[in-house]
């Protein structure tokens, strides 16, 4: 079990943006263990996606149906150790973008290997993000248009990705 410090810690972590109201209803949900079978429910299927190669397929199989004209994709990859929360869901640091004040002119788009084992809207969802940003390197109001474009359901499974990630936080945290 989590003391109530490490809840309301972990929420303010992942759900930081989000009304108080609304941070009471997820809490509520995880004391009363409700999130966890919440999510497996809601999200029971998983993708066999594995390699660099299938990454890069799946990628562009995407692209090329909402997002042709954009800059070719160099490279789709797996990538270990990666804070999705800072990469995905909080604010990219665009520096590695640009380069000598120009942007790069091929594409590379790197994919927590977290997603591996995540149901296949999670994956959907990332890769989404990362493609819009072809176009939007900022997460602005035009960035998120564009995501829901080639992804309707993008805000939800956002949502549902941040309480994916606060369930696994808290699983993984000592017990206290
Ligand atoms: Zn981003």
């Amino acid at each position: 079990m989590h003391t109530e410090a490490s809840l309301q810690r972990q929420l303010a972590r992942y759900l930081g943006g989000y009304p108080p109201a609304l941070r009471a209803q997820v809490a509520r949900l995880v004391v009363e263990q409700r999130l966890a079978p919440h999510l497996a429910q809601r999200y029971p299927q998983r993708h066999a996606i594995r390699t660099d190669a299938a990454l890069y397929d799946y990628a562009l199989r995407l692209k090329q149906t909402y997002l042709r004209s954009s800059a070719p994709l160099h490279k789709v990859v797996w990538q270990n150790k990666m804070d999705v929360l800072q990469n995905v869901l909080g604010l990219h640091t665009t520096i590695s973008r640009v380069q000598g004040g120009r942007l790069k002119a091929k594409a590379e788009i790197r994919v927590a290997s977290l997603f591996k084992e995540l149901a296949p809207e999670f994956l959907e969802m990332v890769v989404v993000h990362e493609l819009a940003h072809l176009r939007e390197f900022e997460h602005n109001k035009a960035f998120y248009q564009l995501c829901r474009h080639m992804l309707p359901a993008y805000g939800q499974i956002e949502f549902d990705l941040r309480l994916l990630l606060l369930q696994r936080a808290l699983d993984a945290a000592p017990p206290g």
